[in-house]
Order: structure tokens, then C-alpha cells, then sequence
């Protein structure tokens, strides 16, 4: 399933779940929904686009995750329509407490990635590193990439491996890859 439908799908359900203790968000209001592809740090958000016109958004890595994840910050957006809802302050509280009891949601003001991730038994990393540099050992050929190389880095530095010097290659198209940890020792000379 696409993640658009997907998310409507869920937000129907929360719509409904909401119903049936007797808050209707529908009923005065025009809730638009979709996915943001952009940030990577946030959960969601809700836009007041007019008096009674809202739009929920998403993040796309969140719709990756379980369900029951997925529908807390959907709720969580949700409370953000309601009257004098638009921070997380006492009435923010106030509905969060009676939805998380009343329709078992674990809604909080904050998320906690690390966490949700684990639940989703997804591996948690934060944003790929960009590498400009390869660094090479010229002896042993053991090398490694690096995001940014200190002025006199080969001056300073020599391979963990061997001991041998380092040459440094700047790469024409940076690479994305997870921090790989890099053995090296400091030079005595
Ligand atoms: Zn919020
Ligand atoms: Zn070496």
C-alpha cells in the first residue's frame, strides 16, 4: 500500500476511534492530510491554513514504523485542530490524558526515536554522513573516508595498521555511507 493511502486510511480510523467518544473533529472542520518527505527530524505537524481548515503532515520515515506509532502522532497532530490546542499546553494535555485512557494511545507531547525504531524493529541511525575524502594508507593500503581532513592530517597522523603514511584523495562525488570507526594513531615525529 502506497504510504498516502496508508495514512488515510489510518487517520479514518483515528477519526472513528475519536467518534466514539463523542469528539467529532469533522464536524466543523476540514482536516487535509499528507506525507512530508522533507523532515527528517520531526514527527508531524499541523498547519491552520484557515479558521476551521487544518492540514496535517506527516513524515515520511514515520510511516515506516508500527501502526500503533504511526496513529499516536497522527492523534497527536489531531489534538493540535482542537480549540486552544495549537501548543502542547493544558488542553493539549487534557485530551492527550482522555484519549490515551480512554482509547489505549500512548500520545505525548515529544517522541522519542530511538525508541520507536526499536519497537518497529528498525535499525535507528541518524542522517548518513557525506564523505569528501578517501584516505589511503600508502603502505598497506588500508583505507577509510572521512567527512572533513585536518590541515596536516598526513603530518600528524599514521595508519593504525602498519604505521605507514596516509594520502589523502579528495573524491568528486561525495559519498553517504554510516560512520565506519577508523584506527589511527597519532604520528611521533
Ligand atoms: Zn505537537
Ligand atoms: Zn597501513
Amino acid at each position: 500500500m502506497n504510504k498516502q493511502k496508508k495514512l488515510e486510511e489510518l487517520y479514518k480510523q483515528c477519526i472513528e476511534e475519536l467518534k466514539s467518544i463523542n469528539i467529532d473533529l469533522q464536524k466543523n472542520r476540514l482536516i487535509e492530510t499528507k506525507i512530508n518527505t522533507r523532515s527528517k527530524k520531526r514527527y508531524g505537524c499541523c498547519k491552520k491554513l484557515s479558521k476551521d481548515r487544518f492540514q496535517i503532515e506527516i513524515s515520511e520515515w514515520v510511516m515506516d514504523l508500527n501502526e500503533d506509532i504511526i496513529k499516536n502522532t497522527i492523534m497527536h497532530e489531531l489534538i493540535h485542530c482542537m480549540p486552544r490546542c495549537n501548543n502542547h499546553g493544558e488542553y493539549f494535555k487534557n485530551y492527550a490524558t482522555v484519549i490515551n485512557e480512554k482509547l489505549g494511545y500512548n500520545v505525548s507531547r515529544t517522541g522519542n526515536k530511538e525508541r520507536d525504531f526499536k519497537e518497529s524493529n528498525l535499525n535507528y541511525t541518524e542522517k548518513p554522513i557525506k564523505f569528501n575524502y578517501k584516505i589511503v594508507c600508502e603502505n598497506c593500503n588500508y583505507n577509510f573516508f572521512r567527512q572533513r581532513v585536518k590541515k596536516n592530517f598526513t603530518r600528524w597522523y599514521r595508519c593504525g595498521k602498519c604505521g605507514g603514511k596516509f594520502k589523502i584523495f579528495k573524491l568528486r562525488n561525495a559519498i553517504n555511507t554510516n560512520c565506519q570507526k577508523i584506527r589511527i594513531s597519532q604520528s611521533t615525529n
